[in-house]
């Protein structure tokens, strides 16, 4: 993930509240180990009770991270940039499969920045925004796949800037996500639970940090590092088919899941 410049903008959005009451920022969970154990290998796949039409409805954005000149983490043959690009397109024809209508950021491999992105997912008005990413570290035995929501900074600029903001009801553009948090971190449960039956996953898959590409959407939102391209291991299985598959089966099963009830955030 990058953390580009900020911009102070204001996207008016057309939807909530000003000020939504925000949900008090969770503790940051401590940097813990991760699970050494089966990182280069699938674990068997639990059978998934997803009906063939239970998205139906729902609008799910997909964001393959990085692209054109931006290649991302490189290990080897392998690209960050071009496996985003093919798990998103395999992602999207197995969620066409259960109904959801996908839309991704880029389809091709061209450069995007952070708010590019945040504009094409709201304009999609989307029930769910994934953006997709491998990780790298300089700790080689880092490996296992996290789910990362949006905590916010700080709380204490959460005011708007000036009192026609409040007549306009514009909602300061890092601050878009914020109401989503609720519906965000039960998404990012159900990924770190159907991803875990399926692929390596962290020992604490899900994380919480301020994430400047995840502020602006205003969509439930996470983002997602699959594996670890600077593990050998993870890095063999990042390539493979069956990973790939197993990755966009796990977010059909936890999309799937997150859309029943229906998300109180639309
Ligand atoms: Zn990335």
């Amino acid at each position: 993930m990058h953390i580009t410049r900020p911009v102070l903008a204001l996207l008016l959005v057309t939807t909530g509240g000003l000020l939504a009451a925000q949900s008090p920022a969770p503790p940051q969970p401590a940097e813990t180990p991760s699970v050494p154990a089966s990182t280069s290998t699938l674990p068997p796949a639990a059978p998934a009770a997803v009906s063939a039409s239970g998205l139906a409805g729902w609008i799910v954005v997909l964001d393959p991270g990085h692209g054109g000149d931006d290649r991302g983490v490189q290990a080897g043959e392998l690209v960050e940039a071009q496996l985003t690009l093919d798990i998103a397109k395999r992602t999207a024809a197995a969620l066409s499969a259960h109904g959801a209508r996908v839309v991704l950021t880029r389809e091709s491999d061209i450069t995007m920045d952070a708010d590019a992105r945040a504009v094409r997912a709201n304009q999609t008005h989307g029930h769910a925004y994934l953006s997709l990413h491998f990780n790298r570290s300089p700790r080689t035995a880092a490996t296992g796949a996290e789910i990362y929501t949006h905590q916010p900074a700080s709380m204490d600029d959460a005011e708007p800037p000036d009192a026609q903001a409040r007549t306009l009801a514009l909602v300061r553009w890092d601050r878009v996500q914020d109401r989503h948090a609720p519906a965000a971190e039960h998404l990012a449960d159900l990924l770190a639970t159907a991803l875990g039956h399926r692929v390596p996953v962290s020992a604490t898959p899900h994380r919480r940090l301020p994430l400047r590409p995840l502020a602006g959407v205003d969509a439930p939102s996470v983002l997602l590092e699959l594996a670890y391209l600077s593990h050998p291991g993870q890095a063999a299985l990042a390539a493979t088919p069956e990973f790939q598959t197993a990755v966009s089966e796990a977010i059909v099963e936890a999309l799937s899941a997150a859309r029943r009830p229906p998300d109180a955030a639309r």
